[in-house]
């Protein structure tokens, strides 16, 4: 019938209207801003950078290979590698970003900057009262502003964080040296290099040692 759809809807809204006097979870509308609707785990808006420890820019994971400089669609991303290193927040010397710039009115979320970043250095905030009275340079960020903890991350992301966390630590432990290989008891020690030494024939005569068998005639 012509208009069912439309008459179905206008039932959804009614109904909808009348049950918010005696369900909240019908009342949908918020009052903004004084309230704020809770959003997914897996919600995004624009990357941050990610830092370990407690200083903010010795902590950052960026060691600006400029990949995601490179895979931006729309080239919002802005880096300049460092000349020097600095030791990271491990202690181990590596480039650090010297400018990271993302321009937050180009970028479009598509979270490309994250899926190609080696080091889980970049990963999307949740924030998103970003409005500002200035059309340019205000929406540039640079990397003070881009710079969030990793329980900043846990906090907005807790799943995902706990896996790039688990992640992070197998790579760092496959990465160390293996434990030099454990000596023999001195006992064992001792047995083995009197088998090599001159008396130890002696002892073998004297059946203190095992004799060594006798390889078979050829
Ligand atoms: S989210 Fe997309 S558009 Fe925004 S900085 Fe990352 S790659 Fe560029
Ligand atoms: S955020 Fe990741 S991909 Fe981008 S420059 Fe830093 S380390 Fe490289």
């Amino acid at each position: 019938m012509t208009g069912a759809g439309i008459l179905k809807g206008m039932a959804v809204t009614a109904r909808n209207f009348v049950g918010s006097y005696f369900e909240k979870e019908r009342l949908t509308t918020v009052q903004y801003p004084e309230e704020r609707a809770p959003l997914p785990e897996n919600y995004r808006n624009f990357p941050f950078l990610v830092f370990d420890g407690d200083e903010a820019q010795a902590g950052l994971r960026c060691v600006a290979c400029q990949i995601c400089e490179k895979e931006c669609p729309p080239q919002c991303i802005y880096i300049v590698k460092s000349k020097d290193k600095k030791p990271d927040y491990m202690g181990k010397p590596q480039f650090y970003p010297a400018t990271f710039d993302i321009d937050i009115s180009v970028c479009m979320s598509c979270q490309i900057c994250v899926e190609v970043c080696p080091f889980d250095a970049i990963k999307m905030d949740k924030v998103y009262e970003l409005s500002r009275r200035e059309r340019f340079d205000a929406l540039l960020m640079d990397k003070h502003e881009l710079a969030k903890s990793n329980s900043y991350y846990h906090g907005i992301h807790p799943t995902e964080a706990t896996e790039v966390d688990t992640r992070l630590a197998e790579a760092a432990a496959k990465k160390k040296p293996a434990p030099p290989a454990t000596a023999a008891p001195p006992a064992v020690a001792a047995a083995a290099k009197a088998a090599t030494s001159a008396p130890a024939a002696e002892a073998v005569v004297s059946g203190t040692l095992p004799a060594k068998p006798t390889p078979p005639a050829t």
